[in-house]
Formats: structure tokens, sequence, C-alpha cells
């Protein structure tokens, strides 16, 4: 069922730019690839692509710009492909909509898990309302959203409506990297000091009563400096 999505892959460095396209034709996708950020403002909106992975070092135009530009008509995935180091770029690129970020280098396996992320949360957002979400569920973990209810091996487990929501918001979004500032504004709502300190401090005690070792996670991920990203659910397909 891949071969009807088209990716668009907007990167000045040309071996890069073949070495996803090979990738990602090889597993069925159809692409089009352009070099500068002109093109590919112009090619998102007449390509209407399912998802676009963009670098965000371009000649002529800053990555983050696009981004900006594209989210005001458009809300198609926009995986960031950064080779920048620094955390700040990516937390810029996700708070203004991107949906992802893969660091180079990065390997075909690693570009398609996100592509294959990013478009069952789009597909999710088109077919499906808030008022029914389908449960959270990974290695004995689940999530009833409409009970509140979050049982790990079949027992019960408690959270305090915080840590709830908190849990919940990454659920929903599991596959995907939320930045602290994302998931503070979700839970604690707009105003919230951008202080994290507190966000820590419950997901020290979420991760205590989920994990088994808190300290090596398997459900709730840390992308340092960044923010969480909770373990893909199995119940979800495209
Ligand atoms: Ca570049």
């Amino acid at each position: 069922m891949n071969d009807t999505f088209h990716i668009l892959i907007i990167e000045d460095e040309k071996n890069i730019a073949s070495f996803i396209s090979r990738i990602l034709k090889s597993n069925g996708y159809k692409t089009t690839t352009v070099y500068s950020g002109t093109e590919g403002l112009s090619a998102a909106a007449s390509r209407c692509p399912d998802i676009i992975l963009l670098d965000l070092g371009l000649p002529d135009m800053d990555g983050v710009s696009i981004i900006e530009k594209v989210r005001t008509w458009s809300s198609c995935p926009i995986i960031v492909i950064s080779a920048r180091t620094h955390e700040s770029d990516k937390v810029s690129a996700l708070d203004l909509g991107a949906d992802d970020y893969v660091t180079k280098p990065f390997g075909a396996s690693e570009l398609l898990a996100r592509i294959r992320t990013s478009l069952r949360h789009s597909n999710r957002l088109r077919t499906e309302t808030g008022l029914f979400l389908r449960p959270y569920h990974a290695l004995g973990l689940t999530i009833d959203f409409t009970g509140r209810r979050v049982t790990l091996d079949d027992t019960e487990i408690h959270f305090t409506p915080i840590e709830y929501k908190i849990v919940a918001y990454l659920a929903q979004n599991s596959g995907k990297v939320l930045t602290y500032a994302a998931i503070m504004q979700n839970v604690w709502g707009p105003y919230i000091t951008d202080d994290t300190k507190i966000l820590r401090v419950n997901m020290a005690n979420i991760r205590r009563k989920i994990e088994k070792n808190p300290a090596s996670p398997q459900y709730i991920f840390t992308e340092v400096s960044v923010g969480y990203r909770m373990l893909e659910t199995e119940s979800m397909s495209c």
C-alpha cells in the first residue's frame, strides 16, 4: 500500500538526497527531490506530497522558515533531516510544527520507521475524531483512553491526574518525539513556565510506576535536551 504515498525530499546535498530517494523508491514510495528552499515551497504547494523530508540547512533559506510557511496552509507531516548537533534547532523545528526529525548520519531503517510513524499519525488525524481513541497497547502496557484506565500486565496502575495527562498525551502521539514545551502546554496550559523541572519530577514518578528499570526505560524514552518519545503502540495500523 506504500505505492500511493508521495514523498517530497528537500535536501541540497545531492548524494544524501539520492541516497534517501533510492531507499524510499525501493520501499515502494514515490519521490520528488528538490535542492533548494524556494523549489521546496513551490513543490510542497503544487505536488501535494503525503510527507515532506526537509533538510534544515539549505543554501537559500533556513529550513525552519519553510516549516513556518508550509504550516500556514498545510498539515502535511514534515520530518526534519538535520546535520546540526544543536538540540535547539530540533526543538524549534518541532515547536513550529515539524512532526519528527532524523539526525545525519542516519540509516535506512530509522528513516523508514519515522516515515511510517508520521504517515500513521496523519492518517489517524484524518480518520478519527477526538471522541473515540483506540487504546494504546505495547509490551503489556494498555491505556484505555475512554475509561481513563491504565494497566500493566493486567494490574491497574494508579496515576495522579497530571501523570495520567502526560502519559495519555505521549501515548496518543506514540512513536513521535514531543518537546518539553509541547507536553507542558498540553498538560498545564499555555501559561505554564518554561522550567521543565515539574515535568521531569512527574516523569520520574511515572517511570517508577511503569518501568521495570526506570534508569533504562522501555516505554517512555528521553530525547536528550528535546523531550520524550513513547514506544509506538502495537494496535495502530495504516
Ligand atoms: Ca544541507
